[in-house]
C-alpha cells in the first residue's frame, strides 16, 4: 500500500509552525499556484530559453498545465512521485512545473545515475513515471529503463512506471515527452488545476541528499518551506523581472533549481536560460547572447572559466552581475580572481538539500565574500555548533553544525533508522565542521561525514567500499578524499587483499560498472596495503589514510 507522502513527513512542531506562519514566512500557497500567478501577471514575458526555443510565461503555463492533465489521464495523482532524469534542456522545466501544478512530486536525478541509483530511486519512491532522454552522451536511457523493469518483474506491469522519453526515438510502449508537454487543449485546464491545488504543507519535491547511494536518502520539501527559501534567496540575490538566470549546473541538483536558481528566477518574474554545458565556450556565448545577469557554478567550473577568460578577454560578460559559487570549498586564491577577471560580484554559497542555505550578501565587504561561506538566509534559521559529544563548542571554535528552521526538514523520506541518527530534537546534523565568526558568517572547515566531494558531487565512502569488497580478492577497503587540482577532491581507495593476490584499479572499476554505478563514483587511485590503520577505538583511521594519500599523490 502506498501511504500518501504528505503523511510521511515529520511536521514542524505546532508552535514553530505557527510562528513561521505569523511572520509570513510560510505563505500558504503552493509553488504551482505562485508560478501561475506570475504567468498571469506577465503572460507575454519570455521566461525560458534553450537554443532557438523561447517560451513566454503563458506558453510555459499552458504546456505545464497540458502536461498535468495528460499525466492525470494516465493515472498520475497528486502525491505520486515522478522521477525526472533529464539533462539541461527546456523540457525539464516544463515537466517539473507540470508536476507542481498537478501536485505530483518531482524527484530530480542526475544523468550520470545508472541502474544502481535509478532502480534504488524507483523502488524507494514507487514512482509512477520515469522521464528520461532517448540518448544522452551516447547512453541509451530507454534501454536502462527496460532493463530495470525486466529485473524487477515481481513489481508487475501495474507497478512499473510510465517511461516518458525526451527525444525522437520513443520505443513502443513508452510515451513521448514532446506530446505530453504540448500546450493545453482547453482553456479550462488552468482554472481546474488552480481549484485543485494541494495543501501548502504537502510535499512539493523529494531532493536527493548529497552522496546518494543505492538506498537513496530523499529529502521531503514542502511548498511552504521551499517557497520561503526561494523568496529569501531571491531577495538577497536581488532577483526580479530583469533577472536573466543561466542554468549551467546539472538540473538534477537542488542548487540550480532552488538556490534561488531556475524556480527562484521564474517566481521573481525573471527569465531562465538553459545552458547545455558548463564549459566556458558554451556559457560565455550564452551570457553574451542572452545578456545573462546571474548564474551558479561549483569551484571546478570557476577554474575553467577563469582560464578561458584569460585566453579570451574579448568575450562580452558585461551583463553578468552575480556569480554564485558553492557546493564545495572555494579557495580564497580563486575567489579573489573572480571580480577582477570576470567583472561580476561573487557570492559564496553553502547549502544542502536538507534545508539551510547560507549566502554572502552582495554588499558584504571583500573580506567576508572571499573568506567565508556567508550566513543563513532566514533570521529564523538556528545554528548550533557542537563537539563530537554533542556539547556546544566555545564561541568561534570549529565544531559540527546542527541546524533547524523554517525550511530545514525534520526527517528523510521513509528511512526511520537514518532519521534517528540525523535528527535530534528537531536539529538536523549536517555533518559539516564549521566555525561561526562574530559577524555571523560561517566558515566551512571540513566535515565529519564520510563523503568525498568531487567537484560538488558527493560520493559515499561506504558505498565505494562495499563495492570494492565485492571483488573476490579484496578483504577490506577504505575510501578517502584525495585533494585534486581539478575536482577539489577525488576518491582514493585503500584495499587489503585476501592473500598475496594483487588487485588492480581496473578490476574495482569493472565491479562497480557491472553493478551499474554512476561513473563519477569510481575511485581515481588504488593503494594496496597489508592492513588498514586503526584508531584507538579500533575504527579505520581515515585521517591517517587521507594524509597518506595526500603524500603519495602530491603533485
Ligand atoms: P548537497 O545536499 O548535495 O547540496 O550537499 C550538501 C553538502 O555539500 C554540505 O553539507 C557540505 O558538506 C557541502 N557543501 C555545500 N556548500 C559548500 C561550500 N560552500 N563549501 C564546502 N562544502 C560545501
Amino acid at each position: 500500500m502506498t501511504i500518501p507522502t504528505s503523511h510521511e513527513i515529520v511536521p514542524w512542531p505546532a508552535d514553530a509552525a505557527a510562528r513561521y506562519v505569523a511572520k509570513g514566512h510560510w505563505a500558504g500557497r503552493t509553488l504551482g499556484a505562485q508560478l501561475a500567478e506570475v504567468a498571469r501577471r506577465t503572460p507575454d514575458a519570455v521566461c525560458l530559453i534553450d537554443g532557438e526555443v523561447r517560451l513566454t510565461f503563458r506558453e510555459l503555463l499552458s504546456r505545464a498545465d497540458g502536461a498535468a492533465e495528460r499525466l492525470r489521464a494516465i493515472g498520475v495523482r497528486p502525491d505520486d512521485r515522478i522521477l525526472i532524469q533529464l539533462p539541461n534542456r527546456w523540457e525539464f522545466v516544463v515537466v517539473t512545473v507540470a508536476c507542481f501544478r498537478l501536485g505530483a512530486i518531482p524527484v530530480w536525478a542526475l544523468t550520470e545515475h545508472r541502474e544502481h541509483e535509478i532502480s534504488g530511486l524507483l523502488a524507494h519512491t514507487e514512482a509512477k513515471g520515469l522521464v528520461v532522454p532517448d540518448f544522452h552522451r551516447d547512453f541509451d536511457h530507454q534501454a536502462l529503463a527496460a532493463s530495470i523493469a525486466a529485473s524487477a518483474p515481481a513489481l508487475g506491469p501495474a507497478a512499473a512506471p510510465h517511461v516518458i522519453v525526451a527525444g525522437d526515438e520513443v520505443w513502443p510502449g513508452n510515451l513521448s515527452l514532446r506530446d505530453l508537454i504540448a500546450e493545453a487543449d482547453d482553456d479550462g485546464v488552468t482554472e481546474r488545476l488552480d481549484a485543485e491545488q494541494p495543501a501548502a504543507d504537502a510535499v512539493v519535491t523529494l531532493l536527493l541528499s548529497g552522496g546518494t547511494t543505492g538506498v537513496p536518502k530523499l529529502i521531503p520539501r514542502t511548498h511552504n518551506d521551499l517557497c520561503y527559501l526561494m523568496k529569501q534567496a531571491a531577495d538577497i540575490c536581488r532577483f526580479g523581472p530583469d533577472t536573466v538566470y543561466l542554468a549551467v549546473l546539472p538540473v538534477g541538483h537542488g542548487f540550480v533549481n532552488t538556490g534561488p536558481g531556475i524556480l527562484g528566477a521564474l517566481l521573481s518574474g525573471g527569465r531562465v536560460v538553459i545552458g547545455r554545458s558548463p564549459s566556458p565556450e558554451t556559457a560565455f556565448g550564452l551570457i553574451e547572447r542572452e545578456r545573462v545577469t546571474a548564474t551558479s557554478v561549483v569551484p571546478t567550473i570557476v577554474h575553467r572559466w577563469l582560464e578561458h577568460r584569460a585566453a579570451h578577454p574579448e568575450a562580452d560578460l558585461s551583463s553578468l552581475r552575480l556569480l554564485q559559487v558553492g557546493a564545495a570549498r572555494l579557495a580564497p586564491e580563486v575567489a579573489q580572481r573572480i571580480e577582477p577577471e570576470l567583472g561580476c560580484t561573487l557570492q559564496q554559497v553553502f547549502g544542502m538539500g536538507e534545508g539551510l542555505l547560507c549566502l554572502t550578501r552582495l554588499d558584504d565587504p571583500a573580506e567576508v565574500v572571499l573568506h567565508t561561506q556567508g550566513r543563513p538566509v532566514s533570521p529564523d534559521d538556528e545554528l548550533l555548533i557542537v563537539d563530537s559529544d554533542g556539547v556546544p563548542v566555545a564561541d568561534g571554535e570549529p565544531g559540527i553544525l546542527l541546524t533547524r528552521g523554517p525550511y530545514t526538514i525534520r526527517n528523510y523520506y521513509r528511512l526511520p533508522e537514518v532519521n534517528l541518527r540525523s535528527f535530534r530534537d528537531g536539529w538536523y546534523n549536517t555533518g559539516d565542521v564549521v566555525r561561526l565568526r562574530p559577524d555571523g558568517n560561517l566558515v566551512v572547515e571540513g566535515r565529519e561525514k564520510d563523503f568525498i566531494n568531487r567537484g560538488g558531487e558527493k560520493i559515499s565512502a561506504e558505498e565505494v567500499e562495499s563495492f570494492a569488497r565485492e571483488h573476490p580478492a579484496v578483504r577490506e577497503a577504505a575510501a578517502v578524499a584525495l585533494p585534486d587540482p581539478e575536482y577539489g577532491e577525488v576518491v582514493c581507495l585503500y584495499a587489503v587483499p585476501v592473500s598475496v593476490e594483487s588487485v588492480q584499479l581496473a578490476e574495482i572499476h569493472a565491479v562497480m560498472l557491472d553493478a551499474g554505478v554512476a561513473k563519477f563514483k569510481l575511485p581515481q587511485h588504488l593503494v594496496v596495503v597489508d592492513a588498514l590503520p586503526l584508531t584507538g577505538v579500533g575504527k579505520v583511521d581515515k585521517k591517517a589514510l587521507r594524509a597518506d594519500a595526500a603524500r603519495r599523490f602530491a603533485p
